[in-house]
């Protein structure tokens, strides 16, 4: 069994260990100014379920390879 590099980024869907390759930016008008964005990381086999999760809610803004990704707020994507 591996354990995975704390560094490395993990796709953020439930039970999954996989290194995260895409980065879902996202943002609920609800609780966030609009120039807000949630991050999700997805591994290739959930991006299009997380993606799919968060655009019939109209949340999902963009969809960027990780290695594409500028964040200005590295951190857990989590919250
Ligand atoms: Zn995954």
């Amino acid at each position: 069994m591996t354990v995975p590099d704390h560094d490395a980024p993990i796709c953020s869907a439930r039970g999954c260990r996989a290194a995260a390759v895409w980065v879902l930016a996202w943002n609920n008008p609800k609780i966030h100014t609009p120039e807000r964005r949630k991050t999700w990381l997805a591994c290739e086999e959930h991006r299009e379920h997380l993606s799919k999760f968060l655009g019939v809610r109209g949340f999902l803004k963009d969809v960027v390879r990780l290695e594409d990704w500028k964040s200005p707020e590295s951190g857990s994507p989590a919250g």
